[in-house]
């Protein structure tokens, strides 16, 4: 995927998911775990596909993951959509990836490459 360094995600540092000025396209997938859709950057228009993850944890607070990966094209949106696991999306890079994993948030970054997460 192209790097979107037109974008104010691109360079902002210090994201959270609830910051992001992004608005709702499309809505692909509502689940109780799972959720995915497209989101448009209000700035500059770069579309993001984004899935939001839940994993159930039985000691803490469930750990959840936010990922936005920059797209372009209805390709790459159906390539998106045909990954089975939430763990598959890890291949498309560049990637925004956020957690909250041990009742504690992990913030925004930027994946560039594998050894990055
Ligand atoms: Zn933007």
């Amino acid at each position: 995927m192209r790097k979107p360094t037109q974008c104010v995600l691109w360079n902002e540092v210090g994201l959270t998911p609830e910051t992001l000025d992004l608005e709702m396209v499309r809505v692909f997938v509502r689940s109780e775990h799972i959720e995915r859709d497209l989101l448009k950057c209000c700035e500059c228009g770069q579309l993001y596909f984004h899935e939001w993850y839940e994993h159930i944890s039985f000691k803490h607070d469930d750990d959840m993951y936010d990922t936005y990966i920059p797209i372009e094209t209805e390709e790459e949106i159906q390539q998106l959509l045909d990954t089975k696991t939430s763990a598959d999306l890890a291949k498309f890079l560049p990637q925004l990836h956020g957690s909250y994993t041990n009742n504690k948030n992990d913030g925004l970054r930027w994946i560039e490459k594998p050894e990055d997460f």
